[in-house]
This record gives C-alpha cells, sequence and structure tokens, in this order.
C-alpha cells in the first residue's frame, strides 16, 4: 500500500459521489467524455461551457456543441494528438488549445486527455480534462511586450553608439596618416585607440544582433540536411582555417521552424566547436536532429578542449568568456543569442561536456506555435 491515506481517498471517490465532484469542480475548468465509437455522444460537465460564456443546461451533450467555438488551427492540433494516443497511449494527449468566449474574447485552455481502452486495447472513450489558462496566457503576453520594448530600447542606444566610434575610428586613422611626425609613446596611443575602438565596433554589432532577435519569424518546410549543406557553404574560410570536418549525421528530416533563427544557432554552436580545439587536433563536428513528441532536438558535438561542468550555467551568459582574446577570438555573445532563440521557440538549451575530450551542446524547439 503507498498510503493508507490514498488508499483511504480512493475509496472515497468510489463511495461518495461529492468527492469526486468537489474534485472535478475544484481543480478542473471543464471534464469531457466522449464515446469514440459513437463520435456525436460526448457529455460535457458544467464548467466546460461556463468558462466559455454559456448557459449548460441550454448547451447539448454532443461533440459538434464545441467544435464551432474552437480555434480550427489548434482543433487540428488537438486531433493528430487524438490520432496518436488512439495508436501509442505513451504519446501524449496535451496540448494548449484556444477556444472564443461568448463575449469575443479568446479563452485559453489547456486540454488533456486519456484514452479509456477494451479488453482488446481498443480505444473506445476519450476522457479529457481543462484548465483554464487564460490568465498566465495575457500576463505572457504583457511580458512580451514590455521585452519588445526594452529591445527596442537596447537597439536604438547600440544603434547610436555606433556613430561616435566611426568619428574616433576616423580621427585616428587620420593621425596614423602622420605617423613619422610622431614619437613612439604617441604611435602606441593611437594603435591602442585604433584597437579598443574596433572591438567596441564588434561588441555594439554583436549586441545590435541580439537585440534584433525579438519574436520567431514565420516558419517554412526545411531540409535539415540542406540547412547543414548552407551552413558548411557559409562558413567555408573559417572550416578550411581550421580544416575542420563538419557532418550531418542524423538521417534526413524535414521539420517546420523559423530557417534564420535555426541557422543562427547552429552557426554559432559549430563555429565555436570549431574555435575551441585542441592544438594536433582536427575539429569534427557532429550535427543530429531528434523528433520528440512535441519538439525537435539537435545536438551538435564536437571534439574540442572541452568545458568544465562548473561552467555549464555560466557560459550562456551575455559577453561571458572563459577564455581570454589573445588565445581564442570571440565577443562572449555566441551562446546568449542561441539560449535567446531557443526560449523564444519555448525550447532548452543545455551541454555535456568532458575536459579535454569534446562538449555536445542540445537544443530543443517546440512544434506548437502556441507555446511560443
Ligand atoms: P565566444 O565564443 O564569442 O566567446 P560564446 O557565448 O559563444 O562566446 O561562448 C562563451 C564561452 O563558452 C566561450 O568564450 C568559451 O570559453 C566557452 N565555449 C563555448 N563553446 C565551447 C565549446 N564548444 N568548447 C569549449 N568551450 C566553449
Amino acid at each position: 500500500m503507498e498510503n493508507y491515506l490514498k488508499e483511504e481517498l480512493d475509496n472515497l471517490i468510489k463511495t461518495d459521489d461529492s468527492i469526486f465532484e468537489f474534485l472535478q469542480q475544484g481543480s478542473l475548468d471543464g471534464l469531457w467524455y466522449w464515446d469514440i465509437e459513437e463520435p456525436e455522444n460526448e457529455w460535457m460537465s458544467k464548467e466546460f461551457w461556463t468558462e466559455f460564456g454559456y448557459d449548460p443546461s441550454k448547451m447539448p451533450h454532443k461533440s459538434s456543441a464545441w467544435q464551432d467555438i474552437i480555434n480550427k488551427e489548434d482543433l487540428a492540433i488537438a486531433l493528430e494528438n487524438f490520432k496518436k494516443h488512439v495508436e501509442d497511449p505513451n504519446h501524449p494527449y496535451d496540448q494548449i488549445v484556444r477556444y472564443t468566449h461568448k463575449n469575443g474574447s479568446t479563452v485559453y485552455i489547456r486540454c488533456r486527455g486519456i484514452a479509456v481502452r477494451d479488453k482488446t486495447g481498443k480505444a473506445v472513450r476519450m476522457l479529457g480534462a481543462h484548465n483554464n489558462i487564460t490568465v498566465v496566457m495575457n500576463a505572457n503576453e504583457r511580458l512580451k511586450e514590455k521585452n519588445k520594448e526594452l529591445e527596442q530600447y537596447n537597439y536604438i542606444i547600440s544603434h547610436d553608439l555606433q556613430e561616435p566610434i566611426n568619428s574616433i575610428l576616423s580621427s585616428s586613422m587620420i593621425l596614423q596618416n602622420i605617423q613619422d611626425q610622431l614619437n613612439e609613446d604617441e604611435k602606441y596611443s593611437i594603435d591602442i585607440i585604433i584597437r579598443s575602438s574596433n572591438r567596441m565596433k564588434e561588441l555594439i554589432r554583436s549586441i545590435l544582433d541580439y537585440s534584433k532577435i525579438t519574436s520567431p519569424k514565420e516558419k517554412t518546410e526545411i531540409s535539415i540536411e540542406d540547412l547543414v549543406e548552407q551552413i558548411k557553404t557559409e562558413m567555408g574560410d573559417l572550416i578550411s582555417r581550421y580544416q575542420a570536418t563538419v557532418n550531418y549525421i542524423g538521417e534526413n528530416i524535414t521539420i517546420r521552424a523559423t530557417e534564420t533563427d535555426l541557422t543562427i544557432a547552429l552557426q554559432n554552436l559549430i563555429s565555436n566547436g570549431i574555435k575551441y580545439s585542441r592544438i594536433n587536433e582536427k575539429p569534427i563536428i557532429n550535427i543530429e536532429v531528434e523528433e520528440l513528441d512535441t519538439a525537435y532536438q539537435f545536438s551538435v558535438a564536437d571534439n574540442g578542449i572541452g568545458i568544465d561542468e562548473e561552467f555549464f550555467e555560466e557560459i550562456f551568459k551575455i559577453f561571458k568568456r572563459l577564455h581570454t582574446r589573445d588565445k581564442y577570438e570571440g565577443t562572449g555573445i555566441g551562446l546568449a543569442h542561441c539560449k535567446k532563440i531557443v526560449e523564444l521557440h519555448n525550447g532548452k538549451i543545455w551541454l555535456t561536456s568532458e575536459v579535454g575530450k569534446g562538449s555536445t551542446f542540445y537544443f530543443t524547439i517546440s512544434k506548437n506555435t502556441l507555446y511560443e
């Protein structure tokens, strides 16, 4: 026995209807029970309708009753998940769907379900539960808006900073042209001004690029093998400078994603894999993609210097570097960039690594746009 109270509660639920009623009303914003064999028949709890502003006594217990008020794209995703869940009980029936409230507003529902099967394993009924997450989704929307404002602010500032830097650079170049009239100390100072200004310019450009990533752009069908080939061509200089090998080792799958975002994330991880290579060891980068239930999982593995576990979180922070520039070139923004992109697609980024052997960076991007 797991716990005597659990057993007691199980019995109460079976024997006392008010307990089940309490659980249903207290924790769910709608319950539905659908007859897969007679698909027109479906029972819906009162809350199912009150959440959308309808009087439950006037609504029929028919599956067609809610089809007009659910968002059509979300319905297609739910039906796809239903099909997969019926075929494989391990595939979760779990998604966020939008309904239109009687007053015209959008209601966000997390809709989960489980198929009830007969002795042969055939799904005959579907039991589903609704949770209204509109408040959370709306708060999230407001947060995104605020973030956008901050990004714009960031963009304007970094954009405006370019001008004075360019003036410093061009004035110092003029001074460099009259080098023969300057003493050694003066020449040295001008050299420092030029180098620092160039570095500042590089940093400002990377902040600008970073602030340009705001919301996921349009998704298209992308063949991963083709995308990796295209990235290899674009990175041709770096690849040949380091005599690196970049392989796509997975099956060629086609996914729906935002090409620019995916390209930036992969480019950053591949170039890091090449840059942070070991002396006397030519870089070999292996890329793979795996399709999960709700996301695509990418991995980029290298045979480079590796990263100590204590820095696994730190390296994703903007401008965080573990090495000086004279050893490895870079601005410390690449991984922050990747993290931002991945999180925009409701994914995660993480790594495994062994110092002196190599690192593998993983990231996921969500398939369901509503989670973005
Ligand atoms: P950058 O490469 O411009 O310094 P990143 O944000 O891409 O900036 O990386 C942050 C730091 O993480 C790097 O400076 C480096 O110390 C470490 N790092 C990133 N990728 C790797 C890798 N594949 N192998 C070893 N170290 C890495």
